[in-house]
């Protein structure tokens, strides 16, 4: 597709070259393309989402599992306490048999694992993102898409069949894992499949489990069962002995016989509403960035369902992306910024990769010497607290840290967890906005403060320790460690605070 669209109409409808140029086009509504969108419009910057679909709600959900980080991440834009109204929590995450993790010695004020449809994440970052105005067009297809120095032109084809031509000056592919924007670009997906027949069922069942989440597997049969909190109840199973295609018909009965045989009863499950097969690949895209072009969310990685990452790791690339596109378009920092979204994001969705493919490889451990790995492993974690610390950290996805310069205080490019500010302020209350948030000692005063707006609409929030910390933290917008020091003055405060769109850290 690279370079081949002419902008040229299929004959069906009529020809139009939209001659204004968007600042930023998202090209996908998923959760990512909504969270993108959405920050950038509550930076100022004008965002045009396109969207293939004639709308994206709708009652299929692929996940179903939000972790601690990307609760913190929504609790950063006023959005996590309506989401936990939306489903139930877990504290005890099961990897295998036997092997379970404990989520309350999380450090994080979501100690937990969210259980909720991904309708209801993407039904909130939608009405967000249309109050922060975001341009919406639904139905609206991206065909092919042509960069140059200044800017990208997509050729769309809308519900009537209509072609268009848009000029922006970035573009962000967030268009899941068949991504037409990865494809214009250039950018291969290699990788291979890991799963290949997994089903999904949504049902209501007569019987309620004994938890919110309920997995096991039993000889060639695995099953799981997630209660969505309103009635309705996710299942998804595998069966080794019946590997099909993902388009060979599924019935109600098929689910039930595999559950029964995995967890011991069907629990009387009736009325499924949603009925699918599907494949799991591991994929990632070599490059994030290309010229204008931006990848993020499952076009630019997919991995297996174990652990729940997919959707997770995507509003992290999202949350990750968005502060330092807003601030290049807006002429706040220079170009190399945008480089660091590869440099930051691309390992943490290699890890992601590593780790998810490991699970689910180990869980489905046939041969003797895999099943000795597997014991190997559940014996490690369950008995060694930095293996569980570690495996919990970057399941949830609290663990990652970003690269810093060499010299930087150790803090640099960690995650700040939720702390208490002077002002009665929460640290993930001071972020809403998208601005940075700078943490000082009582004692430095800088000259403008946290009430600052207008001309001062970027400048960092300005928040104090309530107790005699020393160190002076100025934090990101997605909440990373920017800068640090210890028994900083208000000159070097200052200077950090002038320096941080020079790199992300
Ligand atoms: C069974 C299953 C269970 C899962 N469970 C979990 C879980 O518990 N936790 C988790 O974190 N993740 C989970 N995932 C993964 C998760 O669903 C995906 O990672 C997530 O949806 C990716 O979000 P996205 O915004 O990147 O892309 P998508 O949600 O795929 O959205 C892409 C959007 O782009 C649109 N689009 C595509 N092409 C074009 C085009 N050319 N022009 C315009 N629009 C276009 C599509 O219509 C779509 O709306 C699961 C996935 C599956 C299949």
């Amino acid at each position: 597709m690279s370079g081949t669209g002419n902008g040229t109409g299929t004959g069906k409808g009529t020809d139009r070259t939209d001659r204004s140029t968007h600042a930023v086009i998202v090209v996908g509504a998923g959760p990512a393309g909504l969270l993108l969108a959405g920050d950038l419009a509550e930076a100022g910057v004008p965002v045009t989402l396109l969207e293939k679909r004639p709308h994206k709600i709708s009652n299929l959900s692929r996940a179903f599992g939000v972790h601690a980080r990307t609760l913190e991440q929504l609790d950063a834009r006023g959005l996590a306490d309506d989401l936990l109204a939306t489903g139930s929590t877990i504290t005890q995450l099961r990897l295998f048999r036997r092997l379970s993790l404990d989520l309350t010695t999380l450090p994080s004020r979501f100690p937990f694992l969210l259980i909720t449809p991904q309708y209801e994440v993407e039904r909130l970052l939608e009405r967000r993102a249309r109050r922060l105005g975001v341009r919406f067009q639904y139905e609206t297809e991206l065909l092919a898409l042509r960069q140059d120095a200044d800017g990208a032109d997509i050729d769309v084809r809308t519900g009537d069949g209509t072609t268009a031509t848009h000029r922006a000056a970035y573009v962000v592919g967030t268009d899941g894992h068949r991504s037409a924007v990865r494809e214009a670009i250039g950018q291969p997906f290699p990788g291979v499949s890991v799963i290949t027949s997994l089903f999904l069922a949504d049902v209501r069942l007569a019987e309620k489990p004994g938890s919110v989440l309920t997995v096991d597997g039993v000889g060639d049969v695995f099953a799981m069962i997630a209660s969505f909190g309103d009635g309705w109840y996710r299942v998804m199973g595998w069966n080794r002995r019946n590997e099909v295609p993902d388009d060979h018909p599924l019935d109600l009965d098929e689910v039930k016989d595999v559950t029964r045989r995995a967890l011991g009863t069907d629990y009387g499950m009736h009325d499924a509403r949603w009925l699918s097969r599907f494949h799991s690949d591991e994929r990632q895209a070599p490059e994030y960035r290309v010229g204008r072009v931006f990848l993020a969310g499952d076009a630019a990685h997919v991995h297996s369902p174990a652990g729940g990452q997919g959707m997770n790791t995507g509003l992290q690339d999202a949350a990750n992306l968005g502060w330092k596109l807003a601030a290049v378009v807006k002429g706040q920092a220079p170009d190399s910024l945008l480089d660091t979204y590869q440099a930051e994001r691309h390992p943490v969705g290699k890890a992601v990769l590593r780790s998810s493919g490991g699970l689910v490889r180990l869980a489905r451990a046939q041969s003797p010497a895999l099943r000795a790995v597997r014991a190997v492993v559940s014996a490690l974690v369950k008995a060694a607290a930095p293996a569980r610390t570690k495996a919990l950290a970057q399941i949830t996805g609290t663990g990652y840290r970003y690269p810093a310069p060499r010299g930087a205080h150790r803090l640099v490019g960690t995650r700040v967890p939720d702390v208490a500010l002077r002002s009665g302020n929460r640290l993930y209350e001071a972020l809403r906005g998208g601005r940075h948030v700078l943490i000082t000692p009582p004692a430095v005063r800088l000259p403008h403060d946290a009430t600052a707006d207008g001309e001062h609409d970027s400048l960092p929030v300005v928040e104090h320790w309530t107790g005699d910390r020393r160190t002076a933290l100025l934090v990101r917008p997605d909440g990373y460690v920017a800068w640090a020091a210890d028994d900083a003055d208000a000159t070097a405060v200052e200077a950090a605070v002038a320096a941080r769109f020079i790199t992300a850290n």
